[in-house]
């Protein structure tokens, strides 16, 4: 199969993206603008040289931090209800473009509210510009999952769950909170430390995902599933050298959201050809595959399907499969638009 004929076959799937975050996925054209007209654009800076705050650079990014630190640029644009609506509605348009049809954006209200937004606000302008496409697009689904960081406790993560219940996916019509969610560094911040939080979650009929065995090893797994009961793990990569977490994780029906660039890029693995994707589903356990941050790891999730084709010598009949799979881990509700999503399941 030549590249452009499989490029052509992947884009013709109706594609499901449940991983994807909001900070790693603004448009740098879009920054750049902002950057001009905040005052803060660097005197003699081009585009080019602007893009690689922004972008992994293979030539010289090397280590998880190197990736974290395209996150620091956006943010002091994230902090508007105006930006954060349009940058939500741009998400939509560059994910719908590339064949995402069910989008699930995750983001954590509270680092932007550093000019004065409530969380509330800081969802709300998301629902708003999600929705907007929603509507102009009928066959495109969209919902929220908010953030919990690990850095900020359990404690603030509980705080957190009361202040978005509220923007809830049952009480809007169109855009709204479906999911929640940990994320930042994994090592100093272990799951026990949020299990009161996922009981509230639950108790308030959110879904749960937790990234988890990123950057540390497959006891971390263990643990969310103990004490967090997710129905689905962020990465969960280092769980490729358990098998009696694969399965568990088979056993249990967890779905594993994949992100093949961003692992490299992070050295979650060494090669790409380290990856457990394929170990993964040879134990029967769940996967969708996802991007994390299309910007930050120069990706989309087109893209990742044909990684997944080269590295693993996929044939269509495998994209499809897992075309499939990962639609149906999504967490969005089979509400007054579920036939929409029950139809295109099925596709
Ligand atoms: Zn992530």
């Amino acid at each position: 199969m030549s590249p452009d004929s499989r490029r052509e076959f992947i884009r013709s799937l109706p594609l499901a993206d449940l991983h994807r975050h909001f900070d790693g996925s603004i448009r740098p054209s879009t920054l750049w603008e902002l950057s001009e007209r905040y005052y803060s654009a660097v005197p003699g800076l081009d585009f080019e040289q602007f893009r690689r705050y922004l972008e992994w650079d293979e030539k010289q990014d090397r280590s998880l931090l190197d990736y974290l630190d395209k996150f620091h640029v956006p943010l002091q644009y994230t902090q508007f209800y105006d930006n954060i609506k349009r940058i939500a509605y741009e998400i939509a348009t560059d994910a719908y473009a590339d064949g995402v049809r069910l989008l699930e954006l995750r983001i954590n209200p509270l680092i932007h509210r550093r000019a004065g937004l409530t969380t509330r606000q800081v969802i709300h302008a998301t629902r708003k510009g999600l929705s907007r496409f929603g509507t102009e697009h009928p066959d495109f689904r969209a919902g929220i999952i908010v953030i919990a960081m690990r850095s900020h406790g359990g404690n603030l993560a509980r705080i957190l769950l009361r202040e978005v219940i509220g923007e809830k996916e049952e009480y809007h019509a169109g855009v709204g909170v479906c999911g929640f969610d940990i994320a930042g560094p994994e090592a100093p911040f272990p799951p026990v430390l949020f299990s009161e939080a996922y009981a509230l979650a639950r108790k308030m009929g959110f879904k749960r995902t937790a990234h988890a065995g990123e950057s540390e090893g497959p006891e971390r797994i263990w643990e969310a599933l103990d004490h967090l009961g997710p129905q689905r793990i962020g990465h969960g990569t280092s769980a490729g050298a358990d098998p009696e977490l694969m399965k568990r994780l088979a056993r249990d029906g967890v779905y594993v959201e994949v992100c093949l660039s961003s692992n490299l890029q992070t050295g979650a693995v060494a090669q790409l050809r380290d990856h457990p994707l394929p170990r993964f589903l040879d134990a029967g356990i769940k996967v969708a595959l996802c991007t994390d941050n299309p910007t930050v790891s120069a990706t989309t999730l087109s893209g990742e399907y044909e990684l997944a084709m080269e590295a693993f010598g996929y044939t269509e009949a495998d994209v499809r499969r897992l075309a499939d799979m990962s639609r149906r881990g999504t967490f969005l509700a089979a509400g007054p638009d579920g036939q929409r999503v029950a139809k295109w399941m099925s596709a």
